[in-house]
């Protein structure tokens, strides 16, 4: 008599879903299935390039995956009914008609993040996102005056990027914070003077009080005027954990254990930008690749242990640099400890764009499963 291999379903095509699914796969007679809603992998850390008309790779989700032996499901999660172990999938078009579901006995839940233009009236309406290819589809042509709101490390990066690769554009930087501000000093300064060499406008320690047709409206009365307004100030997560009675924090991330696994539903691995992964201090772990990459690949070696009789150790993580371009010439390589604070060691320019790029090939040539990371 045969029995049926074990079913390990990762949901999500991102960075910590990816690599999951690459750990997954050494787990003899189970089988891997993916599931995304998008049919293309781009990497999401490359998208400010995109938007200022650089060319950035898209590689089809169902063939990379294919080829490694991983069964890939097109669609779009709608619910995990965690007592039946099942996932619910959304009618796909006018072919399958009603939902349908699909069975697992293993779960890695990893649907990543969103950009979130809640926060301030207008931005909703009048405000663009960069924070998803989908995003990117609707912004319309840049021309004239952009106001990039955010002095986080997105809109840092794509002020840049634009000034660098669209001189024709007038950038204007807005921001609560000086841009940068966990920073180091050198570091803050570094990209203060690459604003000016590009001449990006800064408006630092303002705040946005609504968005309008026109642009901006300040907390303070002041106006920005901008053809453009591209909202940089931070990510969003799926509502598929809440709609599945997970438990979650008050941004819907999920809460899980020095694991990885859900504290609600402790067969419900939990990956990424979606669930608040405590680091070793107990604080949550930043939103990033750098964070969702590694810990993928821990939930898909713990999956692995778990089927071979071997309980995993707690998943631990220890931050190096922080990389942030400042468009193709220059870049700035923060040194931080463990605990992600920063050191007085900051590496710019050539070094800097070396440092950066190595590892954005390197996340997404992993990412891709290609055979030479
Ligand atoms: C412009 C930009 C630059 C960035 N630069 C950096 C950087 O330099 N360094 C860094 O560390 N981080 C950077 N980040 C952040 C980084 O991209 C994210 O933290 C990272 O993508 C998170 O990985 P993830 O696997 O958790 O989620 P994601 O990469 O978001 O993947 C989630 C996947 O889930 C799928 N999905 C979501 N909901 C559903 C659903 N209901 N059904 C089916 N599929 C679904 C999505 O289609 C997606 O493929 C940057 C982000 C942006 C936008």
């Amino acid at each position: 008599m045969t029995t049926a291999a074990h079913r390990i379903v990762i949901l999500g095509a991102g960075y910590a879903g990816l690599a999951a699914a690459r750990q997954a796969l050494r787990a003899k007679g189970a089988q891997v299935t993916v599931i995304d809603a998008r049919a293309e992998f781009v990497d999401r850390v490359r998208l400010h390039q995109a938007l200022a008309g650089q060319p950035v790779r898209r590689t089809d989700i169902r063939k990379s995956l294919e080829r490694k032996g991983i069964e890939f499901v097109q669609a779009r999660v709608e619910r995990i009914d965690p007592a039946a172990r099942r996932v619910e999938l959304a009618a796909d078009g006018a072919a399958r008609g009603a939902g349908w579901a699909l069975h697992y006995d293993s779960l890695v839940y990893a649907l990543g993040s969103r950009g979130d233009r809640s926060a301030v009236p207008g931005a909703g309406e009048f405000a663009y996102s960069i924070a998803t290819p989908e995003d990117l589809a609707r912004i319309p042509e840049l021309t004239g005056k952009v106001a990039v709101v955010g002095g986080g490390a997105t809109g840092i990066e794509l002020a840049a990027e634009l000034a660098e690769s669209r001189p024709d554009l007038e950038v204007e930087l807005v921001s609560a914070e000086e841009p940068g501000s966990w920073l180091s000093a050198k570091a803050r300064d570094h990209i203060r003077a690459t604003f000016d060499r590009l001449g990006v406008r800064v408006h630092a320690g303002v705040k946005v009080r609504e968005v309008t047709a026109a642009g901006l409206e300040l907390v303070g009365g002041e106006r920005i005027e901008a053809g453009i307004v591209l909202w940089c100030t931070g990510f969003a997560v799926p509502d598929v954990a809440i709609r599945s009675g997970l438990a979650v924090d008050a941004d819907g991330r999920v809460l899980v254990d020095d694991k990885l696994r859900s504290r609600s539903h402790p067969a419900v691995y939990a990956v990424g930008d979606c669930a608040l992964m405590p680091g070793s201090d107990g604080r949550a772990l930043r939103m990033a690749c750098a964070t969702a990459l590694p810990a993928g690949k821990y939930v898909g070696a713990s999956i692995v242990s778990r089927l071979r009789g071997r309980e995993p150790e707690a998943h631990s993580f220890g931050y190096v640099l922080q990389c942030i371009s400042l468009g193709r010439r220059d870049a700035v390589v923060q040194r931080v400890r463990p605990d992600d604070a920063p050191t007085d060691r900051v590496f710019t320019g050539r070094l800097g764009v070396f440092v950066k790029e190595s590892i954005v090939r390197a996340v997404g040539g992993a990412a891709r499963l290609s055979p030479l990371t």
